[in-house]
């Protein structure tokens, strides 16, 4: 029998019992968490927002805007999962626990902002739209003129948008079939991301020439529509399971797997199982999701020198979400010539997580301080980080920092070792 109330909790998607009472209060998580490390507030580390969630799914707290404020200011990066002894499942409970929030219209957030970002972001066309306008704004000497002004200074949120925003490059999209060199080893689907397709076209087009000189046959769905990675972390789970039933139909075809080289599509897919346990076609999308690392780590490249030191930061999409910390490492491991430096807190989040750095850009300035401190430490010229977000992110900090150093996605380094 399904339980329709938690405490103040009502059903559908009701955040775990089980998962709440799981934590036995040790406090191994509080320093590996980003909020905790800033702000040393106990309800903003995981034990003190899971202790909130407890007090109200047992009927001791109403959830508040002040309780709202703890959930909106984590980051949803599970750096606390990878910590637990206890194996909470804290990103699955923070995300029931946002649905349950917003369905109650209790958040913190700019609404306009968070409303227009969800209409825009998760949507590839009306993303395409606006980056091409962006574009045009960048091109013309009309960014010039903005910053220039101090306009920007007026409206804060804009101006970390604006900051983020890089070269917005001309659009490229992909064939539909990219055809296997060499052995043949299957057939793969390749997941384009709504952000990547669009600023980072040569992340996929590198993604795409490794996996056919690896031997698959790449095929690239066009119509293909986002993964519902944002809606997920936001608690916007009707939106989530629409994109993901969507998304299932459009790889429905006869595919080994289906890889992405963006780490928060990648972690959002693998979890569909979980979010939509009667849908068997999206469960099997989910099982055949792999991270390009995954699927190239092993594969016959060859592969010249490349003389350079890198960094790596670990997405946390990729280490606390997929457990991926190994794959891409040895990948770029693999590049003769390649020298890998090591990143001191290279699994704290950079502020990125989805859209917090547009929502929450003071905590995500923060964040971004720290890493580019660490980044700088190494001595390293190049950073390589496996997902859209870092790679925005950790470059607006190295551009406004005045450093000349490059961000990018691991799989590009490795294609610039092929042979030309
Ligand atoms: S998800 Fe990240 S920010 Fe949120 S509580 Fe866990 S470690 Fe802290
Ligand atoms: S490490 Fe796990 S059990 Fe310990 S306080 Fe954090 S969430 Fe609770």
């Amino acid at each position: 029998m399904s339980v329709a109330r938690l405490g103040a909790f009502t059903a559908p998607d009701l955040p775990s019992l089980e998962g709440i009472r799981a934590c036995v209060h040790c406090g191994i998580c509080l320093p590996q968490c980003p909020t905790y490390r800033v702000l040393g507030e106990e309800m903003d580390s995981p034990r003190g927002r899971i202790y909130l969630m407890r007090a109200a799914a047992e009927e001791r707290l109403e959830p508040t805007e002040a309780f709202a404020r703890h959930m909106d200011l984590c980051l949803g990066c599970r750096a606390c999962e990878s910590a637990c002894p206890a194996g909470v499942p804290f990103g699955a409970l923070l995300e029931a626990t946002r649905f349950q929030l917003a369905r109650r219209g209790l958040s913190s957030e700019p609404r306009l902002l968070t409303r227009l970002i969800f209409a825009v972001f998760p949507h590839p066309g009306r993303m395409g739209l606006l980056l091409g306008a962006l574009r045009l704004y960048q091109r013309s000497g009309l960014q010039r003129l903005v910053r220039a002004s101090g306009l920007l200074r007026l409206a804060p949120r804009l101006a970390a948008m604006e900051a983020l925003l890089p070269l917005v490059p001309p659009r490229e999209p992909l064939p539909e079939l990219i055809p296997a060199r060499g052995g043949r080893r299957g057939r793969l689907g390749l997941l384009t991301g709504c952000v990547q397709r669009h600023l980072y076209p040569q992340v996929n087009r590198d993604t795409a020439r490794l996996l056919s000189l690896a031997g698959w046959d790449v095929i690239v769905p066009r119509e293909q529509g986002c993964c519902g990675a944002l809606d997920l972390h936001g608690g916007r789970l009707g939106a989530f399971r629409r994109r993901a039933r969507a998304l299932a139909a459009q790889f429905a075809g006869d595919l080994d797997y289906v890889v992405t080289s963006a780490a928060g599509c990648g972690s959002a897919m693998k979890e569909y199982g979980h979010w939509l346990p009667e849908a068997a076609e999206v469960g099997a999308l989910a099982r055949r999701v792999r991270d390009v690392s995954q699927v190239l780590v092993d594969a016959d490249l060859p592969l010249g020198r490349l003389e350079t030191s890198v960094t790596y930061h670990d997405a946390c999409h990729l280490a606390h979400g997929q457990k991926l910390r190994n794959e891409p490492r040895a990948l770029l491991a693999r590049v003769p010539g390649l020298r890998l430096v090591p990143l001191a807190d290279s699994e704290l989040c950079c502020g990125s997580a989805g859209v917090y750095n547009l929502v929450e850009p003071e905590m995500a300035e923060r964040l971004l301080d720290m890493k580019i401190s660490r980044i700088l430490a190494t001595g390293a010229r190049v950073v390589a980080a496996a997902n859209p977000g870092c790679l925005l992110q950790i470059a607006k900090g190295c551009r406004a920092r005045g450093l000349d150093i490059e961000v990018v996605h691991p799989v590009e380094l490795v294609a610039r070792a092929l042979p030309a």
